[in-house]
């Protein structure tokens, strides 16, 4: 890996003028809560106050009244490993976090407790335990390649992970979760890499756009060569507060999405983690906004609200309530507010 991220407040100056209190917040919090970015991201920042507020520290990460809340783990994801870097959860799906660097360090980042480990990129050791675990376990049919970002791995690294994987019968889908088409879309115009997508065949990209201010021409085109690549771009959404939560922007950001062919898949409802509880909204927010996006998106526009149950329970979807069962009838409320039955039969 040659590229070189942007780590220091004198660096960030370059691109950003800070005010007193967020050079004081970055003084502050770097030391627990490091800071990176591509100059890519910093430049959308420079234009962005929602962008900024997902990319420059700030001292409510580090605020005990705020954090208290969180915990650093809520998912459970450490106890329910399989090896040291896989998590099996679900009976068809397994999760393999492969590392925990990131060319852009999120604010928000619901794995931050590992943040503090030193920098890893799964050993050569670790990917033939996680792929004779899937090779075993016949009911997998669909493994998460998570981090970090795992598309800035090694590429020979990656190539030995994607490969051995498509190589197993009984895994249909190798889902990889990135945000390289977001925060460094440029990695993305490069051919081996697209290669090796388009060769491992299996490979659907999960990415993760929170705002419409990300959807640059850049972004665009990393996500064409994906597509060109014939690989299906999905996106995940995490409702921010003071970054995306209002059905307005969230509106905008699922219409953009959808005109450059990436599906809305998860609004995900902010994991209650330690340092991130800052950009926590209610669960009844969420609803009210996903209840304004029925009356004006096409579900097609329309991702799964979702909590991710802490304790490790896995993901409930949740609707805005749209029905009742009264006796033998079912009364249903219409997009646009009327009122109509149905006989159960
Ligand atoms: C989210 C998650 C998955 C995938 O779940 P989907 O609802 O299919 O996207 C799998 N394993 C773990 C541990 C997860 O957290």
């Amino acid at each position: 890996m040659s590229e070189k991220f942007i780590k220091t407040l004198k660096e960030v100056e370059r691109f950003l003028e800070l005010s007193d209190r967020e050079k004081e917040a970055f003084k502050e919090v770097t030391s627990l809560y490091p800071f990176s970015s591509t100059e890519y991201y910093l430049r959308i920042a420079s234009k962005s106050l929602a962008v900024r507020r997902m990319l420059l520290p700030s001292l409510e990460e580090v605020d005990d009244s705020i954090q208290r809340f969180g915990s650093e783990d809520p998912l459970c994801e450490e106890r329910d490993k399989k090896t040291s870097l896989l998590t099996h959860r679900y009976p068809d799906r397994v999760l393999i976090v492969t590392t925990n660097v990131c060319p852009v360090l999120c604010r928000f980042c619901m794995r931050k407790r590992n943040w503090k480990k030193p920098p890893f990129f799964i050993s050569d050791d670790e990917i033939e335990k996680a792929v004779s675990y899937v090779r075993e376990n016949k009911k997998v049919r669909d493994v998460l390649i998570s981090g970090g970002e795992p598309l800035i791995l090694p590429i020979e690294k990656l190539r030995k992970l994607l490969l051995s994987l498509k190589e197993i019968e009984h895994v249909e889908v190798i889902r990889i979760g990135t945000r390289l088409p977001v925060v460094f879309p440029q990695k993305l115009f490069e051919r081996e890499l697209l290669s090796l997508l388009e060769e491992a065949e299996k490979v659907w990209v999960n990415t993760h756009f929170n705002h419409p201010d990300e959807i640059t021409e850049e972004a665009k085109l990393a996500v064409r060569n994906l597509l060109k690549a014939g690989i299906p771009v999905n996106n995940q959404t995490v409702l921010l507060k003071g970054v995306n939560d209002s059905p307005e922007i969230l509106e905008k950001l699922f219409r953009e999405l959808q005109k450059i062919k990436v599906r809305p898949y998860y609004l995900f409802h902010c994991d209650p983690v330690k340092g991130v509880m800052h950009f926590s909204t209610t669960i009844t927010k969420g609803l009210e906004i996903v209840e304004e996006l029925f009356k004006k998106l096409s579900p097609l526009a329309i991702p799964y609200y979702a909590v991710d149950g802490p304790g490790g329970y896995g993901k409930v979807p949740l609707m805005p309530e749209r029905y009742r069962k009264e006796g033998n009838r079912y009364i249903f409320r219409s997009f646009n507010g009327k009122t109509f039955k149905m006989d159960d039969r």
